[in-house]
């Protein structure tokens, strides 16, 4: 397997084939997700689903097909996807008379059916979701992380007021930050996306910004304030307190399989995939080592374990395959069980049994008879573990001292020679869009977001020199 550290990109497909995520398909951009990968989007979408559930919303689905003039109604959504829609044009044998896109995200669609559904204050809020596929015809892809059809949720709310509105899209991108971050075990920055940067069609965007272990951003959530754009755009109006009809306030926001991608470019490493527990399909892995066929008690005990971890609802294997111990290993640290269980006639002997979380190197002695408190007790220690070792990594390489764009050349002189990732800066912003783009034509260098709460507070432009207006940070992405 390719070394992380030469060619990360390189590692990072041949990890995902190894261990049997996704395949390639002969549709350019198109993977297909083998029962591993999908499991982990299962897992992320069941606790987010309850989350969103918590907080009052529901699911529904609306069409994958939406008719060409519905994207002409709101300018700069129409603009933001046209290069990015595949078309239909052509059904059972005729031509349409309207174009058909695969929708590359719901707001039409959903805009005018909204229209019809909300008459009058007592119709909102409408807090709706949906769990589906969509598409962006993408020029360079990287499965999960951007491929040409991709799974996602998009939830799309409308509100009686701007206030409601705004607290809906804060509240969203703090579900989404919580989930990342302590189901995922991935540290987030969230704050607000510059007006480059932002949704086509929103007010403003806000996201949570995800560093990976080449030091690359994902952005891996994003919430939008809508304001009454996309109501105007599809007449949703609704009679209010007084008598009078007035667009309702609109939000989205959406989380994608690119979180399975950062999982793996967060967390992964030499060996293979590392799993959170909370969503690793395997959480234990049991391991018969020794000349163990020849003494039958070896398994008896195993298969005690093994019941015992299923009846907490522990996702457990037992391999009892006849490949030698080292294999095995080497196959489950791939596919990145967080822990590994090896049994042998010493161990038995001795009444204990070795323990290997997968994050660590070394192996611990664990007593036979409380090896299932042990282990419960390892998945949520490594759980924590991996967010910490992630926010290390993270705070390491986000660097603050960077003010200008010459320190920002030298930095990336520097990093080139040395071998290290440039990682993230925080600097100053003046609110110059011409600043933000020239900071990307010299350096590839976009702005992530406008942090919540900056470690601290930045005076002059790192482009410009002129005074700041914002702090932000900026980094290299995907
Ligand atoms: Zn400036």
């Amino acid at each position: 397997m390719s070394q992380q550290t030469n060619d990360f990109t390189k590692w990072y497909i041949e990890t995902i084939q190894k261990a049997g995520l996704m395949d390639y398909t002969p549709v350019r951009g198109c993977i297909a997700f083998k029962p591993d990968g999908y499991e982990l989007w299962e897992h992320i979408q069941q606790e987010m689903d309850r989350r969103f559930k918590e907080t009052g919303h529901r699911n529904a689905y609306f069409p994958m097909l939406i008719p060409e003039n519905f994207f002409q109604k709101e300018k700069d959504h129409i603009e933001g996807f046209s290069p990015e829609l595949p078309w239909v044009t052509e059904a059972a044998g005729e031509k349409l008379e309207e174009r058909l896109a695969l929708r590359p995200t719901s707001e039409t669609m959903i805009g005018h059916l909204y229209s019809d559904w909300i008459k009058s204050y007592r119709d909102l809020p409408v807090l709706i979701n949906q769990w589906a596929n969509v598409f962006r015809w993408e020029k360079k892809t990287l499965p999960f992380i951007r491929t040409s059809e991709f799974l996602w949720q998009e939830g799309h709310t409308a509100h009686v007021d701007e206030e409601d509105a705004r607290k809906e899209t804060e509240q969203m991108l703090s579900i989404y930050k919580d989930v990342v971050e302590n189901f995922l075990a991935i540290p987030v920055y969230d704050g607000q996306k510059t007006p480059s940067e932002r949704f086509a069609g929103a007010v403003d965007t806000y996201s949570i910004e995800a560093m990976m272990k080449d030091g690359k951003a994902v952005q891996a959530g994003t919430s939008h304030y809508l304001g009454t754009k996309f109501a105007e755009a599809f007449d949703i109006k609704y009679l209010n307190k007084e008598n009078k009809h007035v667009h309702v306030h609109t939000t989205s926001w959406g989380t994608s399989t690119r979180l399975i991608g950062s999982v793996i470019m967060v967390h992964g490493d030499e060996q293979g995939l590392v799993l959170p527990p909370t969503i690793a399909p395997t959480q234990v892995v049991l391991v018969p080592v020794g000349p163990w066929k020849k003494n039958p008690v070896i398994i008896e005990k195993l298969d005690e374990i093994f019941a015992a971890l299923k009846a907490k609802g522990i996702r457990v294997r037992l391999d009892d395959s006849d490949q030698s111990p080292g294999f095995k290993f080497n196959e489950w640290e791939l596919k990145g069980v967080p822990v590994r269980i090896e049994l042998g006639p010493r161990d038995l002997e001795n009444n204990q049994v070795l323990m290997k979380a997968r994050d660590e190197a070394d192996k611990q002695t664990v007593a036979l008879e409380s090896v299932v408190e042990a282990i419960e007790n390892e998945l949520q220690v490594m759980q924590k573990r991996l967010l910490e070792k992630a926010r290390a990594f993270r705070d390491a390489n986000s660097h603050t001292h960077i003010d200008s764009l010459e320190a920002l050349k030298a930095h990336l002189a520097e990093s080139e020679q040395n071998g290290t990732i440039p990682g993230w800066i925080l600097a100053g912003w003046c609110g110059d869009d011409e600043c933000e783009s020239n900071v990307k034509e010299e350096t590839k260098f976009t702005s992530r977001n406008i942090p919540f709460n900056p470690p601290m507070e930045k005076h002059t432009c790192i482009n410009c020199g002129k005074e700041a207006k914002h702090t932000v940070w900026f980094g290299r992405s995907y």
